[in-house]
C-alpha cells in the first residue's frame, strides 16, 4: 500500500452535485421545450402513429418511408453501447428521469423544503412522520411529485402525439381513450415508481442495469474507490473485514466515516468495488471529497477508471472498443444523412383497376390506374403526372397520352388524394395477334412549383389487347346492335 504525504494546501475540490443539478435543469428545459419547436410545421422529433409520420430534425417522413428507422435504432443501440463502455452509467446519474425525479422528491421536496429528512447527505434515514404536520407535509410533497409525474408522462406522449393535438384530445377524453390510457397509465406508474419503488427500479427492474457489466472494461469511467490509498475495507470475497482499518493498516487513509455509504441512494458501499446497483450519481465522490478536503487530501472516491486509479494515470478514453464504436456510429450517421436527403417530397402508389383495358376503336385503347398521390411535404402543392420511357431504347411514351386527369390538382400537405388516371394509346400497339402486348412505362408525378425536387416515379405496365381480342370485341358489339 502506498503511504500518502499530507499536502499543505487543500486540493481543488470537484463537486458534481451542482453540475448534475444544472444538467437536470437543462435536460428538463430541452425535453419540455422540444415538442413545441416546429420548423415549417414539422417537429424536431415526432413519431406520430396517429398521422403515420416521423418528424426528424424538421423533415417529415411518412410511415411508408420508415427506411430511416433501422438507422435510428442502430444509432440508439450502438450509442448506448458506446456511452456505457466510455463512461459507464452516465445516463443513469446525469439524465435519467428516474434519477432526476427521485432527487426532486427525496432531496428537494422531502428533505430541503419540507424537512422530513435531516439532510440529503444521509439517504439511509427513514422519513420522519411523527406529527400531523409531518404527515401533511408528506402528503403535499406527494401531491407535487404526482403532478410533476403526470406532466412528465404528458411530455413523453408529446413525442408521439404533438402538443397541439394532445391538448385538444384530452379536452375530449371519451373520444380518445387510447391516449388517456397511455398517458394516465404511464403517469400513475411513474408516480408509484418515484414514491414507492424508488431506487429498487434501478437495481431490480431497469434492463440497462443488467447489460452494463458486459459493456464495462477496466478503462470505463466510474466512481472508483482508491484502495491503494484508502485501504481494503472488504476482503477478496467481498466480505467486510471485521476490524477497524487503522488496526489492519496504519497508512490507510480512509477514516471510515461512512459518509460515502450514507449518501448512496442505492444503499451500497463503493469501497467494495463497482456494483450493479451503482447509478453513477457521484454522491459518494462528493461526500468523500468533502471529508478528505478537510484533511487537505484528495478524495478517495473519484470518477475515474480502475486502470487509471491503479496506475495513477489519466483515463484512456480512446481504445480499440471506443474507437470501433465511434467508427460504426460515424458510418451509420453518414448513411442516415445520405438516406434522409434522398427523401421523396411525395409518394405515389399505383394499382391497376379490375378492368385491364377498355377498347375504344380498332386502334384506340385505354388503361385506367388507381393512383394515390401523397404529399409528404410540409406545404400544399399542385401536382401533375406524365409518362416516361422505361429505357433509352423505348419510345412508348410518345405513343401514349394521359387523358385523365387533364388538369393539375392540389394535394394538401400530409394528405393523400386518389385519382383514376386514364392512359390512351392512339395507334395500334399490338405486337401479337393472339396475346396481349405489355409495355413497361414509368409514371412520374411532380409538384408544379418544384418539379425537380418534389416528384415520384413508379414503374407500371400499359397493356394493349391482341388483334384477336379487338376483333372479337367488335364482332360481339355488332351482334348486340343487330
Ligand atoms: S456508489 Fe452510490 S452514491 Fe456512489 S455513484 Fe454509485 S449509486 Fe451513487
Ligand atoms: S467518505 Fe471517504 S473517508 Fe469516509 S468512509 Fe468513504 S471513502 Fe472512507
Amino acid at each position: 500500500m502506498q503511504s500518502a504525504t499530507l499536502p499543505t494546501t487543500a486540493p481543488k475540490q470537484v463537486l458534481y452535485r451542482k453540475k448534475r443539478y444544472l444538467v437536470y435543469f437543462l435536460a428538463a428545459v430541452v425535453l419540455l421545450g422540444f415538442p413545441f419547436i416546429t420548423i415549417d410545421g414539422t417537429h424536431i422529433f415526432l413519431l406520430s402513429f396517429d398521422h403515420g409520420e416521423l418528424h426528424l430534425l424538421g423533415t417529415r417522413f411518412n410511415m411508408q418511408e420508415l427506411y430511416l428507422m433501422p438507422f435510428l435504432l442502430i444509432l440508439l443501440f450502438v450509442g448506448i453501447f458506446f456511452i456505457t463502455t466510455l463512461a459507464g452509467r452516465l445516463w443513469c446519474g446525469w439524465a435519467c428521469p428516474q434519477t432526476i425525479f427521485r432527487v426532486i422528491y427525496r432531496d428537494l421536496l422531502q428533505t430541503t423544503i419540507f424537512g422530513l429528512r435531516k439532510k440529503i447527505s444521509n439517504k439511509q434515514q427513514p422519513l420522519r412522520l411523527e406529527s400531523f404536520a409531518d404527515k401533511l407535509k408528506a402528503t403535499l410533497a406527494f401531491v407535487i411529485i404526482a403532478f410533476l409525474c403526470l406532466t412528465a408522462a404528458a411530455n413523453l406522449m408529446w413525442f408521439f402525439v404533438p402538443p397541439e393535438d394532445f391538448f385538444a384530445y384530452i379536452a375530449n377524453p371519451s373520444e380518445h381513450p387510447v391516449l388517456m390510457v397511455f398517458w394516465l397509465g404511464f403517469g400513475i406508474f411513474f408516480i408509484f415508481d418515484i414514491a414507492f419503488i424508488q431506487e429498487n427500479f434501478c437495481v431490480y427492474i431497469c434492463p440497462y442495469c443488467r447489460v452494463q457489466s458486459v459493456l464495462y472494461d477496466n478503462d470505463t469511467l466510474m466512481p472508483t474507490y482508491n484502495y491503494n490509498r484508502g485501504g481494503f475495507v472488504y476482503d477478496k470475497h467481498g466480505i467486510k473485514i471485521d476490524k477497524k482499518l487503522k488496526f489492519i493498516d496504519p497508512n490507510a487513509e480512509c477514516i471510515e466515516c461512512e459518509q460515502c455509504v450514507k449518501v448512496c441512494p442505492t444503499h451500497i458501499d463503493i469501497r467494495k468495488g463497482m456494483q450493479l446497483e451503482c447509478i453513477n450519481c457521484l454522491e459518494c465522490v462528493d461526500a468523500c471529497t468533502g471529508v478528505m478536503g478537510k484533511l487537505h487530501k484528495p478524495s478517495l472516491v473519484t470518477w475515474t477508471s480502475p486502470t487509471a486509479m491503479e496506475q495513477n494515470q489519466k483515463v484512456r478514453y480512446f481504445r480499440f472498443r471506443t474507437i470501433a464504436y465511434i467508427v460504426v456510429l460515424s458510418i451509420v450517421f453518414v448513411a442516415l444523412l445520405v438516406v434522409s436527403t434522398k427523401k421523396e417530397g411525395m409518394l405515389l402508389n399505383i394499382n391497376n383497376t379490375s378492368e385491364l383495358y377498355k377498347i375504344r376503336t380498332h386502334e384506340v385503347v385505354d388503361n385506367t390506374f388507381r393512383v394515390v398521390f401523397h404529399n409528404t411535404d410540409s406545404i400544399d402543392h399542385e401536382f401533375s403526372i406524365e409518362i416516361l420511357n422505361p429505357s433509352v431504347d423505348s419510345d412508348i411514351a410518345s405513343k401514349l397520352e394521359i387523358i385523365k386527369p387533364k388538369d393539375p390538382f392540389v394535394v394538401k400537405s400530409g394528405q393523400k388524394r386518389t385519382e383514376m388516371v386514364t392512359i390512351r394509346a392512339r395507334e395500334n400497339l399490338s405486337k401479337n395477334d393472339r396475346n396481349d402486348s405489355i409495355y413497361p412505362i414509368i409514371l412520374r408525378s411532380f409538384a408544379l412549383d418544384n418539379k425537380e425536387q418534389i416528384f415520384a416515379k413508379r414503374r407500371t405496365n400499359f397493356t394493349y389487347p391482341s388483334q384477336e381480342t379487338i376483333q372479337t370485341y367488335f364482332q360481339k358489339r355488332e351482334e348486340r346492335n343487330r
